[in-house]
């Protein structure tokens, strides 16, 4: 057997497909749909995912000890010093489904009756404001140029949205009141300090998104369609794989053609 199989399986157990008794429509997977129905397609119904790729610790550290900061203020009902510092009269919320919540495998859930699709999304953190209304929150860290202050319209900034709105949506489905705008906990990492000296330099912003969530549903209803359907549906605009897959997948056909050797598995 191929080293890669050890890695990377390019046959997923059905059970993990859409029908199988462990498929859920996680928020990422939404996110995957918009960006091309076919992968989404190629991953949720054949089983077959694009290879992923290394995880990002340096901002998973950040992750983690920005959750052990809030949750020293949720233990003791008190105000974060950003949301003092932002004017945001809310603290961060205790349930006792955070922790599940927060649980990217488990998340809060929800069965949309109009597709019967089981939606879910982790959480970074939920504030809540004196009035019982929500507040959802992300944790983010990178390194840019200046100061963070709003999201500008990349790809990845649209995805923020989407990915605020969903959770909004799966709150508000579970009978929350939720806060059209949520925030994201932003760690910029200076390049501006004159050695490493085993040391980054942070400046942390909090940054309003308004969230939208009318676009939830339609989007459900395209997901189920798709899935439903036996076609391949049509592939993503800014994708550079496919073309890659495809040139590459004549190019080796034309070699066995011509020579008939070489195989991989
Ligand atoms: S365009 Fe990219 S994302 Fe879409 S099917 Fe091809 S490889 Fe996948």
């Amino acid at each position: 057997m191929a080293e890669f199989y050890k890695k990377y399986n390019p046959d997923r157990s059905p059970e993990w497909n859409y029908g199988g008794a462990k498929w859920k429509l996680s928020r990422s997977k939404i996110d995957a749909f918009i960006e091309c129905p076919r992968c989404f397609y190629l991953d949720n119904k054949l089983g077959t995912k694009r290879p992923g790729m290394p995880s990002f610790n340096l901002n998973i550290a950040v992750d983690a000890l920005f959750k052990k900061e809030f949750d020293i203020h949720r233990t003791a009902g008190s105000q974060h010093p950003l949301c003092e510092k932002y004017g945001i009269d809310a603290v961060p919320f205790a349930h006792p489904d955070l922790e599940a919540w927060r649980d990217p495998f488990i998340g809060i859930t929800y069965r949309d009756p109009e597709t019967n699709l089981l939606v879910s999304g982790g959480v970074d953190d939920l504030w809540v404001k004196p009035d019982g209304t929500l507040i959802v929150a992300d944790y983010k860290a990178t390194s840019k140029d200046g100061t963070i202050e709003g999201l500008g319209d990349s790809p990845w900034e649209m995805q923020y949205t989407r990915q605020l709105g969903v959770y909004r949506w799966l709150l508000e489905r579970n009978g929350f009141n939720v806060d059209p705008t949520g925030y994201l906990v932003y760690a910029n990492a200076s390049k501006d300090e004159d050695v490493f000296d085993d040391m980054l330099t942070f400046e942390t912003t909090l940054v309003p998104v308004p969230t939208e969530v009318d676009w939830i549903s339609g989007t459900l209803h395209a997901i189920k369609a798709t899935l439903e359907s036996e076609k391949l549906p049509p592939v993503g605009k800014a994708c550079e794989f496919c073309p890659y897959r495809e040139a590459a997948g004549k190019k080796i056909q034309a070699v066995y053609r011509a020579h008939g050797n070489a195989t991989r598995i």
